[in-house]
């Protein structure tokens, strides 16, 4: 049998008083996803461990089955294998925004949405400049790059910029949990008042300012770790021979490359309500005919719950309804090697909060011959009563894969 997960980033949600008390999965308009739990198997799944925050990359690494506290080291490494860069042991990678400060305060954490192209001037700069044997500088994409200090530790209380908008970024710079940790925090802090002296008055920010933009005028650099420890995805299940990841998002591209899963880029996947279902379908049928599992991540519902529009995340929730699950679906019921999906959100995204929760997700598991529950349609509420129960850790992956 082969495998597809298709992963609606943050589509769970709150029962909303403008829905009647319904949850935005319970409101939309939703016939494949609901057909697939009549005739399949749900549950709920805790995506984010004790401990951890709501990130997306901790949830998806649940959803995998990942043990967060064994493989979790940041966001620094998946982004570091996301744009390619192979960590050495003894390599410590931290996401490095590009930010705005304005005096005393951390304006915006993006440098007023720098593009990938302005940056990249401004990263190699900052290479040229401030990079060493032990210091480097890549570029990632618009405000999100990576830093990479060789025989760095860990050990660090950093700030994520996005956290402290209009707050004093003094107090907030990088500091040592313990002592032997206190070299990298210094050269950290050095760092990142160096990038201070030196974006001051390049012609790339005097330019930006001219034209009414925020300068990108402070490195900051947060969530520090090593390479993660992450078994394969084929070692762990060995009947998937190779496995394939589709997404916009560059920490899912990061787990998936340390889980060994082959990367997919499909043009026009934007990560937003604009994203290219139909080639993101058209790809994943593509992989589910020579690999055996496939990741499918669809990020546009988080975004929209981030922004708080109830119609925008319900038009997202029945895009991927109309346009990703029932098409695969129907491409695939048929096929002579059966095909199981898997339907669920990696963490809820409630349009109230327009930030990630760390409430369990509803999940479906479909496959020809399986035999349902009594559940009817997929959303929280009725997913409670999945003959799955409440899952944890590697239960819903174990569960799923030896089906
Ligand atoms: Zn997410």
């Amino acid at each position: 049998m082969k495998h597809i997960i298709i992963l609606g980033d943050g589509m769970a949600d709150h029962p909303l008083p403008q829905l009647g008390g319904r949850t935005l999965l319970q409101a939309a308009h939703t016939p494949w996803m609901d057909l697939l739990a009549r005739q399949g198997r749900n549950g709920r799944l805790v995506t984010v461990a004790p401990g951890f925050h709501p990130g997306s990359e901790v949830a998806n690494m649940s959803v995998l089955g990942y043990d967060l506290p064994t493989v979790y080291e940041g966001r620094g490494p998946l982004e570091a294998a996301s744009i390619g860069v192979d960590l050495a042991p003894g390599d410590m990678a931290m996401r490095c925004n590009l930010v705005c400060l304005e005096g005393d305060l951390l304006k915006n954490h993006s440098a007023g949405h720098i593009t990938t192209e302005e940056a990249d001037t401004l990263i190699r700069f900052l290479q040229e400049r401030l990079g060493d044997e032990r210091v480097h500088f890549y570029t990632g994409v618009q405000y999100r790059h990576l830093l990479v200090i060789r025989g760095g530790d860990k050990r660090l209380d950093c700030t994520p910029p996005h956290d402290v908008p209009l707050q004093p970024w003094r107090p907030l710079l990088p500091k040592a949990e313990c002592p032997e940790a206190q070299q990298t925090a210094d050269l950290l802090d050095t760092l990142i008042l160096r990038s201070q002296d030196l974006l001051r008055d390049h012609p790339l920010n005097k330019q930006r300012i001219a034209q009414g933009k925020d300068p990108a005028n402070s490195i900051w650099p947060w969530s520090p770790g090593y390479r993660p420890q992450m078994e394969p995805f084929s070692a762990r299940f060995p009947q998937v021979r190779s496995g394939a990841v589709i997404t916009a998002v560059d920490l899912i591209r990061g787990i998936g490359r340390y889980a060994g899963l082959r990367r997919i880029d499909v043009p026009g996947a934007t990560g937003l309500y604009d994203t290219n279902y139909e080639g993101k379908v058209r790809a994943a049928l593509d992989a589910l005919r020579t690999d055996d599992f496939v990741y499918l991540h669809i990020e546009a519902s988080d975004e929209a719950g981030h922004e708080g529009d109830i119609a925008l995340k319900r038009q997202t929730i029945e895009d991927l309804d109309s346009r990703v699950v029932g098409p695969i679906y129907e491409a695939v019921k048929d096929w002579p090697e059966p095909v199981a999906i898997a339907v669920l959100p990696d963490h809820p995204t409630p349009c109230e909060v327009r930030t990630h929760t760390a409430e369990p997700v509803p999940f479906l598991v479909w496959h020809p011959g399986i035999e349902p529950d009594a559940v009817q349609t997929f959303d929280e509420v009725a997913a409670c009563e999945g003959s799955y129960g409440l899952l944890k850790e590697d239960q819903f992956i174990n569960t799923f894969m030896n089906a």
